[in-house]
């Protein structure tokens, strides 16, 4: 395995994607503050669009918000499908509902599902499997609890939902993997530069040994209390593809210039 401060930024400048945006409203948003948080983000997105930016609202707002975004740049994404495709699922949105809302993207195994509902690393799978299979991207998400980040044990926990998470049959380009250590998940306590660099350092030497990539192919995007100040650090991380923003992407001025930081 590689060790993690093998990545260098220049290594993968050529043919390299985009830093990535992801906005998580999770459940927050009416029709007319989503409405206008949307229209103020394409407006901000239309004079600088060097990162991609998607935005995951509510799944009943994403009919109301995906034909504001027609003709931007900015990526539709969900917060979480169901893996069947119907049925008797009372509650559930399928990844194929979300296919037809517009929906590019979709977050996966997020922590508030897995801790929140009980998900485990086999129905995240399944989900993901759902989403790939109607065309949408997964952001799928790990992340250590606090428990076993202090007792030394984040990388063997991020192993072990990555390895139970992602498809067998993935390819590399189709899917976003969000490193979210959970304790730094809307408390306002931000991983270190020095432990991003290393979790997404693993993660991708992880990936590479285990499914033969490249770690150019590997999208990995940092989670949790990302703000304003502070983005611009996180998003020079070498092996860092972009952030996955909750509390912050609510405000349409904070989350702008965490755009703008990423461009
Ligand atoms: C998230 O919802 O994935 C998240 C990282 O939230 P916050 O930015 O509020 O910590």
């Amino acid at each position: 395995m590689l060790p993690p401060g093998h990545y260098k930024r220049q290594d993968y400048m050529a043919g390299r994607r985009e830093i990535l945006v992801v906005g998580n409203w999770k459940m927050n948003g009416l029709a007319a503050t989503g409405k206008a948080l949307a229209q103020d983000i394409r407006s901000h997105v239309e004079k600088k669009i060097a990162a991609k930016v998607v935005i995951c609202p509510p799944s009943p707002l994403l009919n109301l918000i995906g034909p504001l975004l027609k003709g931007s740049a900015i990526g539709l994404g969900a917060q979480d499908c169901h893996m069947e495709q119907s049925g008797a699922f009372t509650g559930d949105v399928s990844a194929e509902i979300l296919k037809d809302a517009g929906c590019g993207y979709v977050i996966v195994g997020h922590s508030e599902r897995r801790l929140g509902h009980g998900e485990s690393s086999y129905v995240v799978c399944q989900k993901a499997q759902a989403a790939l299979a109607q065309g949408i991207i997964p952001i799928l998400c790990v992340g250590e609890t606090e428990k076993e980040r202090e007792s030394g044990k984040q990388k063997q926990a991020v192993a072990s939902q990555l390895m139970a998470s992602l498809p067998d049959d993935v390819s590399a380009k189709d899917f976003v993997l969000a490193y979210e250590p959970v304790w730094a998940i809307g408390t306002g306590k931000v991983a270190t530069i020095e432990d991003i660099k290393i979790m997404h350092g693993y993660i991708k030497s992880l990936l590479a040994d285990i499914r033969g990539w490249q770690p150019e192919q590997i999208r990995t995007i940092y989670g949790g209390s990302v703000k304003q100040e502070g983005a611009r650090d996180i998003l020079l991380c070498p092996a860092v593809d972009g952030v996955l923003v909750g509390g912050a992407s609510l405000k349409a001025q904070e989350f702008c210039a965490i755009i703008d930081a990423a461009s």
